[in-house]
């Protein structure tokens, strides 16, 4: 008989009793979309959740990242990072800008602040990083690489929901961070997203963007998009809120599981927890030495699978080998030597907050081999 299927995550849903009366609320009112009392509601708890000044929520994430660059005007070249889910890159691509892919640095897989500046030329107007996992960017590197050559920093911190560094969220960094809230993420509304600003005029533009531009009842500033969030998903992510310090809870316990358990086969590693950071536990990446385990990583991803464990291959291929970018520059074979390597070695292991004992248990025994 085959076993159970566990798939790489599965969303938690706030509890149905507790959604009826909200939606009878909405039934009663009629009230829908364009900035309703759930919409009101949902910003201001996210903020105070959060802990950071301003938030505007959107239909998705994606559509976060496009509006952040079309509020800052940015234009030309942004340096960007290969390992990452495609959505980064396409919203550049969605404005007309040229991505230059940077390497990542070896330790936490994100952008190598190290090898950022040699791909600053004249056209460069910003760096997009992606806290990749959920793990901080080299956050103070970044700042003064930009702040010395006068760049924008947008933060695709989709995966960084509620991470913080040194007891302060890490979306206070950089000019703008954008949130996904998709049902596959840490924290959902189903499909969402947010930009996070810090200032209220900042977020005064964001707001008229994500409604084609409207300022008023006849006045249209800008070619805006329309991005808004539903009055039902914004009641759903209020309950959400209510629950998601219990769901990463629940995400660290299995993630400490996976440490122990793995940390003794040879060959599989894993990324440590850093000092001062408060994690997600969005994702469980372990990276698989072909050599020392005796096993190639789609060896091993074909085998889980096997086993009704379908693991994810985040990130492979990456954004730079796709078709729309493999003719760039800076996509070149041998110029993004980490991500290459790391993008070869990696599986993300099913996490969420309802992975029982039994189906962790299963993944380690079918790792142990
Ligand atoms: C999920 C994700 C996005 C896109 O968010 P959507 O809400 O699905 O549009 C963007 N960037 C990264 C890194 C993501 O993981």
């Amino acid at each position: 008989m085959k076993e159970k299927k566990i798939l790489v995550t599965q969303p938690v849903l706030p509890a149905l009793d507790d959604f009826i009366p909200m939606l009878e609320e909405i039934w009663d009112s009629k009230w829908l979309t364009n900035n309703g009392k759930f919409h009101q509601e949902f910003e201001k708890g996210l903020a105070e959740y959060l802990g950071v000044p301003y938030v505007s929520l959107f239909s998705n994430g994606t559509l976060a990242l496009v509006t952040a660059l079309q509020c800052l005007r940015i234009t030309g070249e942004v340096i960007t990072t290969p390992y990452s889910f495609v959505a980064t890159t396409h919203s550049l691509r969605w404005n007309n800008i040229k991505p230059v892919f940077c390497d990542i640095e070896p330790d936490y897989l994100n952008l190598d602040p190290d090898k950022i500046e040699a791909l600053i030329t004249p056209r460069t107007t910003a760096i997009m990083p992606v806290h990749v996992y959920g793990n901080p960017c080299y956050l103070k590197r970044i700042e003064e690489i930009a702040d010395n050559y006068g760049l924008k920093v947008i933060y695709d911190a989709a995966h960084a929901f509620g991470v913080k560094q040194d007891g302060e969220s890490i979306l206070n960094y950089g000019d703008l961070s954008i949130l996904s809230f998709h049902a596959t993420k840490v924290f959902n509304t189903i499909e969402g997203g947010a930009i996070i600003s810090h200032d209220a005029k900042t977020k005064k533009r964001i707001d008229n963007l994500k409604n084609f531009g409207f300022v008023d009842e006849t006045t249209v500033v800008a070619p805006g998009i329309n991005a808004k969030m539903n009055e039902l998903q914004a009641a759903y992510g209020t309950l959400q809120l209510k629950t998601i310090d219990d769901s990463i809870q629940k995400r660290k316990e299995i993630a400490h599981i996976y440490s122990q358990q793995l940390n003794i086969i040879e060959g599989l590693s894993f990324l440590e927890e850093i000092e001062g950071v408060v994690h997600n536990y969005a994702y469980y990446p372990i990276f698989i030495d072909k050599d020392k385990y005796g096993m190639t990583r789609d060896e091993v991803y074909e085998k889980l699978k096997k086993n009704n464990i379908f693991a994810r291959r985040y990130f492979y291929p990456l954004i730079s080998q796709f078709p729309s970018y493999k003719g760039l520059e800076s996509a070149k074979k041998g110029r993004l030597p980490v991500a290459e390597r790391v993008a070869d070695e990696v599986i993300c292991l099913p996490i969420y907050p309802d992975l029982g004992k039994e189906e962790l248990g299963r993944i380690i025994e079918c790792l142990k081999k």
